[in-house]
């Protein structure tokens, strides 16, 4: 029987592994530098979380969720695959008290996230994603250090990117532009589909994120722009962002049609893009401000932004990682009555060298097919084990400059060097 993989999803077979613990690894090491924390959350959560935090309107809510169907009929929860890291944050915050355990809260997480969308080239059903959340820190501050964490990230990643801003303004002003958005839409008389007519109603600016509709849009709202519409507070706060970046020389692109596609964001919001992928997935890290969310789930008014990083997309721009050679040594036997001695060897060996990769001692081989196998394997030694062990020695085959000799077991170490 051929089984193939689900559609949408794939293997990391190891060289792809290589890249994302890679990417993984520099994301870690950098944001352990400023202070966050990991959090492990459960693949699986509540769908309703995501409905009061993404929101109903969302793409995500309404058509991307994976739920999880339990056989046992009476035990329907809406349990679903979860589809983004920062409600799931949210969530642990407020269910484990972390506000008082904590004095400084910034936390990451890293894994597979999932969503049922078009599998195309660079989007995949199940994606990986690194994210990064401060909570009650306010504005400007945590604005900044989020970008210049991830200019960081991406400059160790030697990745070159856009970082386009935008700010959305906060729930006060952004009522009014919100209503004069919908009167535009709807002057403009297009037939918008289905899900976009119920976003007229309910949150027009999610229409931004309709690739039908979208399109037909854009060039007749090219003379609306957010910042025409925002409160002083808002408007002060962005210009203090766009102070602070140009203080620092950080380029950046202001994108009034910027509105992230999560019902939770406020205020200042970025996108980072590459322009090595095409328009419709060149989004390698997304983010900004949610300030009302945990308000949502605690009633207690505490700041928050945050990011995430696409690892998926980020491992197709990555360049191709240096190879680094390991140190590998083999370990073979003339025939299979010395495989147990090879062990003996093997385990004395391994436990001392935690460099050194071992490969061997293999069953049913000639030697002359070990030799093979261990030289393809690129080994800087090879150990044959045969009747010299008797009196505590074997035979050292050198596979850089084709040389062999017989070296003493106690002696060993001395002579693996490269
Ligand atoms: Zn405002
Ligand atoms: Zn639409």
């Amino acid at each position: 029987m051929y089984i193939n993989s689900i559609r949408g999803v794939r293997d990391l077979l190891p060289e792809d592994v290589k890249k994302l613990r890679y990417i993984e690894r520099i994301c870690r090491e950098i944001v352990e530098k400023y202070g966050f924390k990991e959090i492990i959350l459960p693949t699986i959560e509540n769908s309703v979380l995501y409905q009061h935090s993404v929101g109903e309107t969302s793409d995500i809510v309404t058509k991307q969720m994976f739920e999880i169907v339990n056989k046992d009929e009476k035990d329907k929860k809406n349990i679903v695959l979860r589809p983004e890291g920062t409600a799931g944050i949210v969530r642990a915050f407020v269910e484990h008290n972390l506000k008082d355990k904590y004095p400084l809260k910034r936390f990451y997480y890293f894994g597979s996230m999932f969503r049922y969308e078009r599998p195309q080239k660079g989007r995949f059903r199940e994606f990986y994603q690194f994210g990064i959340e401060i909570f009650n820190e306010f504005s400007i501050s945590s604005d900044l250090l989020l970008i210049n964490i991830i200019n960081e990230i991406f400059q160790n990643l030697k990745i070159e990117i856009i970082l386009e801003i935008n700010t959305i303004g906060c729930l006060e002003c952004r009522k009014d532009f919100v209503n004069i958005l919908k009167e535009k839409i709807k002057d403009f008389n297009i037939q918008l589909c289905n899900l976009c007519d119920e976003r007229l109603k309910k949150n027009p600016l999610r229409i931004f994120d309709c690739k039908t509709d979208f399109p037909k849009l854009k060039e007749k709202l090219d003379d609306f722009n957010i910042q025409n519409y925002l409160c002083e507070k808002c408007k002060f706060n962005f210009q203090q962002i766009l102070f602070g970046l140009s203080e620092q020389k950080i380029n950046y692109i202001i994108n009034p049609m910027l509105v992230r596609g999560l019902d939770y964001y406020n205020g200042f919001v970025f996108e980072y893009k590459t322009k090595l992928l095409d328009a419709a997935q060149n989004t390698l890290c997304a983010g900004g401000r949610y300030d009302s969310l945990i308000t949502k789930f605690l009633s207690k008014d505490i700041p928050a932004c945050g990011a995430a990083l696409g690892i998926d997309r980020i491992m197709e721009v990555l360049e191709i990682l240096e190879k680094e050679e390991s140190f590998k040594v083999g370990i073979s036997v003339v025939n299979e009555t010395f495989l147990i001695k090879a062990f003996e060897i093997l385990k004395m060996l391994s436990l001392k060298n935690k460099n050194i990769i071992f490969l061997g001692p293999f069953s049913k081989k000639s030697l002359k097919s070990q030799m093979r196998l261990l030289n393809n394997e690129n080994c800087k030694y090879v150990l044959v084990v045969g009747e010299e062990v008797k009196d505590n020695n074997i035979v050292l085959k050198n596979f850089m400059n084709n040389t062999q000799q017989v070296v003493n077991l106690n002696k060993i170490e001395e002579y693996l060097k490269i």
